[in-house]
């Protein structure tokens, strides 16, 4: 699938569920509504989905959320898209996680083909995780982390840049990564959805985080790149990567390869963009995969260039209106 811009698509994120067992501060509100579960798909439409994208191309598979890992049978669906993996056509399926029910599904992943999660941990602050994560238990995450580990999944930690809240903390957190062997990827906060709160006040660029960390620690350039949003480097005193996320500072779409599906069938061509394509009703209109794939073709040529966020006192509104939970982050 190449885009009107010439982009090759070949990375799907799924959300599978808008449901979290987390209601992290920047991200939903306290008194979220999740949808009805009619309108969720179904596991056996999941994979119908996400086997027609790797049918017409797609690589790399991430599961994400809400919190994958709190749908129901969740392992039932990743368990079949692992045989996208045997078959060779797809090179990866991965998961981002909150971690919080890791411990449990970790090995398992791993069996399946899973090579390597990202697990959002935002301070290493057992209080503040609680406080950020408005009911999260920071021990059980580092349990299912270092489940991952011993399961022999590569662990990348993300922790958002939250100004007055975590930025102090990491230098800790770089140190902490290079200890257990993770790379980390540190990310500005987008203005997605309304959260009861400023964005304006949690809003840290990450500019000013990686110039802090410059002092202490030696930030060598690479070109490593997975076509995403990160630019990373590597620390050489832990010889780890560090990842920065930059969608405010700097605008990462020229090298897009990716489309976001939500639990509900909806494909957002572009995180940052309110254009969209229903591929539910394709899905349900019959047995067979015409219609969907017809969809599917028709969504990539919408494309979007690239979006446009922006978050100061005079821009207060949500840039797109629904949270990161819809589309997954
Ligand atoms: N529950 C999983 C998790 O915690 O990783 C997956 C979904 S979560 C929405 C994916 C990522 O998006 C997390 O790293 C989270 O911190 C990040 N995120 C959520 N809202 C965000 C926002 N407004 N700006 C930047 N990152 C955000």
């Amino acid at each position: 699938m190449i885009d009107p811009f010439g982009r090759k698509i070949s990375y799907l994120r799924v959300s599978v569920t808008d449901r979290c067992d987390f209601r992290c501060v920047y991200c939903m509100a306290e008194d979220m509504a999740f949808l009805p579960k009619a309108e969720v798909l179904s596991l056996e439409e999941l994979d119908r989905v996400c086997s027609a994208f790797v049918r017409h191309g797609v690589k790399k598979l991430r599961l994400t959320g809400g919190e994958p890992l709190v749908r129901r049978d969740i392992m039932r669906l990743i368990r079949k898209l692992g045989r996208h993996l045997d078959s060779g056509a797809l090179d990866e399926l991965t998961l981002t996680t909150n971690g919080s029910r890791l411990a449990q599904y970790a090995a398992e992943l791993r069996e399946i083909g899973v090579k390597r999660v990202n697990v959002s941990i935002d301070t290493l602050d057992p209080q503040k995780f609680t406080a950020i994560t408005r009911r999260g238990q920071l021990e059980k995450v580092l349990d299912g982390v270092f489940a991952a580990k011993a399961a022999g999944l590569a662990v990348k930690i993300n922790a958002v840049a939250l100004k007055g809240i975590n930025d102090d903390e990491f230098d800790h957190m770089l140190a902490w990564c290079g200890e257990h062997g993770f790379d980390l990827t540190i990310i500005e906060v987008m203005p997605m959805g309304e959260i009861g709160a400023q964005r304006v006040d949690q809003y840290l660029p990450v500019s000013l985080v990686r110039a802090d960390l410059a002092k202490r620690w030696t930030l060598e350039d690479t070109d490593y790149r997975t076509g995403g949003p990160a630019r990373y480097m590597t620390v050489r005193e832990t010889g780890r990567r560090l990842g920065l996320i930059t969608p405010l500072t700097h605008n990462f779409c020229e090298s897009c390869n990716r489309v976001r599906l939500t639990c509900t069938g909806t494909l957002y061509m572009c995180l940052g963009q309110n254009d969209a394509a229903d591929l539910r009703a394709p899905l349900r209109a019959s047995e067979g995969d015409a219609l969907l794939d017809a969809a599917i073709v028709e969504a990539i040529a919408r494309k979007p260039k690239g979006h446009d966020f922006m978050i100061d006192r005079r821009h207060q509104a949500p840039a797109v209106a629904r949270h990161m939970s819809v589309t997954g982050g």
